[in-house]
C-alpha cells in the first residue's frame, strides 16, 4: 500500500501512535482482561480512564476550576438545540439569542435555535460570500440576550476567528469550536460555553465535547431532555446515562499524545507552519483558489477551487494515485478541501503541496 494521507474534513484523520496503542490495547486493556468497549461505565477501570481523560484536556486547555468538562452525545448539531434548551431559560422567556453568521455551520446553529428562542442575526458575511468575519464593532447586539453564538470556525467556508470576542456585559459567548478545538491556544474565561463533535480534532464520531462555566447551571427549560441537562450531566460526572466510553477512552489517547507533543502551543506553531507551506502553493498563481481574507484563513480546514474546474475529476483521481485522499470539497461549495487537523503530520501536507505544483506544471 502507497502511504496514504487523509484529509476528510470528518470523521478524520487520528494520530498513528494512538491507533496502534489502541490496536495494541484492544482485546486486553491494561490486563484487565477486558476491552475498553466491554467494560462497565462505573467500574474501576472506565473511571480511571475518564479521570485521566478530564485532567489531560484540563490541563491541555487550562481549563479554570469554575468550569466544567462535559462529555455528551448528539454532536454539534445536537448541541444546536442543547444550548439553547440549557441557555434560554436564564432571561425572561421570551428570550434573545444572539448569533453571528458566518457559514454554514453558524447557519444552521441560527436555524435550529429559532425553535427555542427569538434569534438575533447580530452580524452576517452572508452578502460577501462568507469570506470572512465581520468586525465586532459592527455587531449589532442585543443588550439582554440569553448569550451570545459564534462558530470559531467554519469548517465548510473555511473561516476561522483571529480574535476572540469581548463583550461589554455579561452574555456568555457560546463557541462552536468543533473543528478547531486543541489546534491554538484560547483562553476559555473568555467563553462562557465552548463545545464540539470529537469527529473533527479530537478523535471518533459519537462523542460530544461541551466545557461549560459553572454559574451557566441550573437554568435549563423544563422541556430539556434530563439526559441534554448540563446541570443534570455535571452533576453525574458525564454518567447520567451511559457515555460514549469507547469515544473518550480514544479521546484520552489523544490527549495523551498532545501532551507528548508539548501541548497545544506547539500543535499551533506546527498548524501554523502546515497552513502557511498549503496556502503559499494555492497563492502561487492563478491556477488554485481560495476565496477567504488572507486574515480569516483557517489552519485547519481549507476550500479550494481549481480554476478550471473542468479538471477536478483529473484533479482528484491523480490525488487518489498519490494516497492523497478524500480531498473533494462539501457538495454545498464544490471545489476542494484539505482538513489539516492536529493529525496531519506537516509530511501529509508537504506530499499534497508537491501534487498541486506538479497538477498545476509548475
Ligand atoms: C461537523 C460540525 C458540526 C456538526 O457535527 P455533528 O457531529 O455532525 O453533529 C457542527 N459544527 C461544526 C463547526 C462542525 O464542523
Amino acid at each position: 500500500m502507497t502511504h496514504i494521507y487523509n484529509f476528510s474534513a470528518g470523521p478524520a484523520v487520528l494520530p498513528k501512535e494512538v491507533l496502534a496503542q489502541a490496536a495494541a490495547e484492544m482485546l486486553d486493556w491494561h490486563g484487565s482482561g477486558m476491552s475498553v468497549m466491554e467494560m462497565s461505565h462505573r467500574g474501576p477501570e472506565f473511571i480511571s480512564i475518564y479521570q485521566a481523560a478530564v485532567r489531560d484536556l484540563r490541563e491541555l486547555l487550562a481549563v479554570p476550576d469554575n468550569y466544567k468538562i462535559l462529555f455528551l452525545q448528539g454532536g454539534g448539531l445536537g448541541e444546536n438545540a442543547i444550548v439553547p434548551l440549557n441557555l434560554v431559560g436564564r432571561k425572561a422567556q421570551p428570550a434573545t439569542v444572539d448569533f453571528v453568521h458566518t457559514g454554514s455551520w453558524s447557519g444552521k446553529s441560527i436555524k435550529e435555535a429559532a425553535k427555542y428562542a427569538t434569534v438575533n442575526v447580530a452580524a452576517s458575511s452572508q452578502a460577501e460570500g462568507f469570506c470572512g468575519v465581520p468586525p465586532q464593532s459592527a455587531w449589532k447586539l442585543t443588550p439582554d440576550a440569553a448569550y451570545l453564538h459564534i462558530c470559531t470556525n467554519e469548517t465548510i467556508d473555511g473561516v476561522e476567528y483571529p480574535f476572540a470576542p469581548e463583550l461589554a456585559g455579561d452574555t456568555p459567548i457560546v463557541a462552536d469550536m468543533s473543528s478547531h478545538i486543541l489546534s491554538r491556544v484560547i483562553d476559555v474565561s473568555q467563553y462562557g460555553v465552548i463545545f464540539g463533535g470529537a469527529q473533527k480534532n479530537i478523535g471518533p464520531a459519537g462523542l460530544t465535547l461541551v466545557i461549560v462555566r459553572e454559574d451557566l447551571l441550573g437554568a435549563a427549560l423544563p422541556i430539556c431532555p434530563s439526559a441534554f441537562d448540563w446541570s443534570v450531566v455535571a452533576e453525574h460526572e458525564s454518567m447520567y446515562n451511559t457515555p460514549p466510553t469507547y469515544g473518550i477512552y480514544i479521546a484520552g489517547l489523544v490527549f495523551q499524545w498532545l501532551k507528548r507533543q508539548g501541548g497545544v502551543a506547539a500543535m499551533e506553531k506546527r498548524n501554523i507552519d502546515k497552513a502557511a507551506l498549503l496556502y503559499a502553493a494555492l497563492d502561487a498563481d492563478d491556477f488554485y483558489q481560495n476565496r477567504v481574507a488572507k486574515a480569516y484563513r483557517s489552519r485547519m480546514t481549507i476550500p479550494f477551487f481549481l480554476r478550471d474546474e473542468s479538471k477536478n475529476e483529473a484533479f482528484l483521481a491523480g490525488a487518489k494515485q498519490r494516497g492523497l485522499l478524500q480531498l473533494k470539497g462539501h457538495k454545498s461549495v464544490g471545489g476542494m478541501r484539505a482538513s489539516i487537523y492536529n493529525a496531519m503530520p506537516i509530511e501529509g501536507v508537504q506530499a499534497l503541496v508537491d501534487y498541486l505544483n506538479e497538477f498545476a506544471g509548475r
